[in-house]
């Protein structure tokens, strides 16, 4: 039996909304509505191809409510408590602390902790494995991006690995390289979102520039075959996101989507859900749901189920 396994999941991206209108009522944030049917279309899509732009603004409540470190963890005790509800044997939750901390100003370091402990909690509870990756959020800057690691490197002992994400085009690989160096000497593996708002160049960059092991989307690739070779004989783990892509128009539907390709090629693609509160999905949903609209057979399932396991840093 194959284990069940999600390897591209933001904690931050898949908050509950009875827990966004429990904080906000706590830290006296007024919310557009006060119920989960009227905050619903707030906070998740509700509509096939809503854009890049829709998608992240359905972040802004979800973090606006996040006034204490304690709400942090919270949150990432619920995530675990999720993944045991979805049947999951392992999740990645992957979190940028400055992301979580911006709205109130929070201590980035505190922030870090309270996520740890609360995965930490939540492992006890519920007996799901968990590895935890920090993200670093490029659009931020590189400067930023100094402290968000400084902030992650304290509880480095909490951490399988490390991420690049947020604005791709605009703040590219190469901005970070001193920071994955740093991040790799401290023996974090590396996965670096790429080929999602920017081209196959970026992928390369990546593996090359911030030694990622992992691709996070990679969507792009199918542009390049030279470079879909290089990721199947490097065996370069990809981690797809079919709901997420469509939602966010990196890909016009399902039956646009490069994994069936990638699988067919020989890469070491996998189905995850990227963020399944915003995005209203599940695991289930993807392997169920979307795979079959991106033209997956059983056997394609089965090949993404195995390269995950193949794939994962905790297990
Ligand atoms: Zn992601």
């Amino acid at each position: 039996m194959i284990p069940k396994i999600d390897l591209h999941r933001h904690l931050d991206g898949n908050i509950r909304i009875q827990t966004i209108l429990e904080l906000a009522d706590r830290n006296a944030i007024v919310l557009p509505a006060n119920d989960v049917e009227g905050l619903r279309p707030h906070v998740t899509i509700t509509t096939p191809h809503p854009g890049l732009v829709s998608f992240l603004g359905k972040f802004r409540w979800p973090m606006a409510v996040l006034a204490t470190p304690e709400d942090c963890g919270r949150v990432a005790y619920e995530n675990v408590e999720d993944a045991k509800s979805e049947r999951l044997d392992y999740v990645e939750l992957r979190f940028s602390p400055w992301f979580m901390a911006a709205a109130h100003r929070l201590d980035p370091a505190a922030v870090v902790e309270a996520v740890a402990d609360g995965i930490a909690r939540g492992v006890k509870e519920f007996g799901v494995q968990v590895g935890l990756i920090g993200i670093l959020s490029r659009t931020f800057g590189a400067a930023v991006c100094f402290q968000e690691l400084e902030a992650l490197l304290t509880f480095r002992e909490t951490l399988s690995g490390l991420d690049l994400a947020g604005d791709e085009a605009g703040f590219p690989a190469r901005m970070f390289k001193r920071h994955f160096q740093i991040a790799r000497d401290a023996g974090l593996r590396i996965t670096a979102h790429a080929g999602e708002a920017a081209g196959a160049e970026s992928i390369r960059d990546a593996i090359k520039i911030l030694g990622a092991t992992r691709i996070g989307h990679g969507v792009r690739a199918m542009d390049d075959p030279a470079l879909m070779d290089e990721l199947a004989e490097g065996g370069i783990g990809i981690e797809c996101c079919l709901t997420s892509n469509v939602q966010t128009s990196t890909i016009p539907s399902y039956a646009a989507h490069p994994l069936r390709v990638f699988l067919e090629r020989g890469l070491l693609a996998t189905i995850n859900t990227d963020d399944p509160g915003i995005s209203n999905i599940t695991l289930d949903h993807e392997f169920e749901i979307a795979a079959p609209q991106a033209g997956l057979t059983p056997a394609h399932l089965t090949q993404a189920k195995a390269n995950a396991a193949q794939i994962a840093w905790g297990l």
